[in-house]
């Protein structure tokens, strides 16, 4: 598990202007302080939670996603873990 530090700030800024009202999603990025792993298929995305085995059924609630607009366009892409925690951010 790596302990790369992680400034969350500025995703946290986007999600308060594109969803106000969003608390939960505002605290869950801001809890994004330590990266515990790259995506190792060479995108580079960071990993701040794994899911739990026990979410990963056939059944299970894949939590949702949250896209992002950043100036100039570009957009990502936030995964949710079913318990709200953030499992990625993408692009
Ligand atoms: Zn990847």
């Amino acid at each position: 598990m790596s302990d790369e530090r992680y400034d969350p700030t500025w995703v946290v800024d986007l999600a308060r202007r594109q969803y106000p009202d969003d608390r939960r999603l505002h605290d869950a990025l801001a809890s994004c302080t330590r990266v515990v792993r790259r995506c190792d298929c060479g995108c580079d995305t960071p990993y701040f939670a794994e899911p739990s085995p026990d979410s990963m059924g056939e059944d299970s609630d894949f939590g949702m996603r949250i896209a992002l607009q950043r100036e100039g366009g570009h957009k990502i892409v936030v995964d949710l873990l079913p318990d709200g925690r953030v499992a990625c951010i993408e692009g």
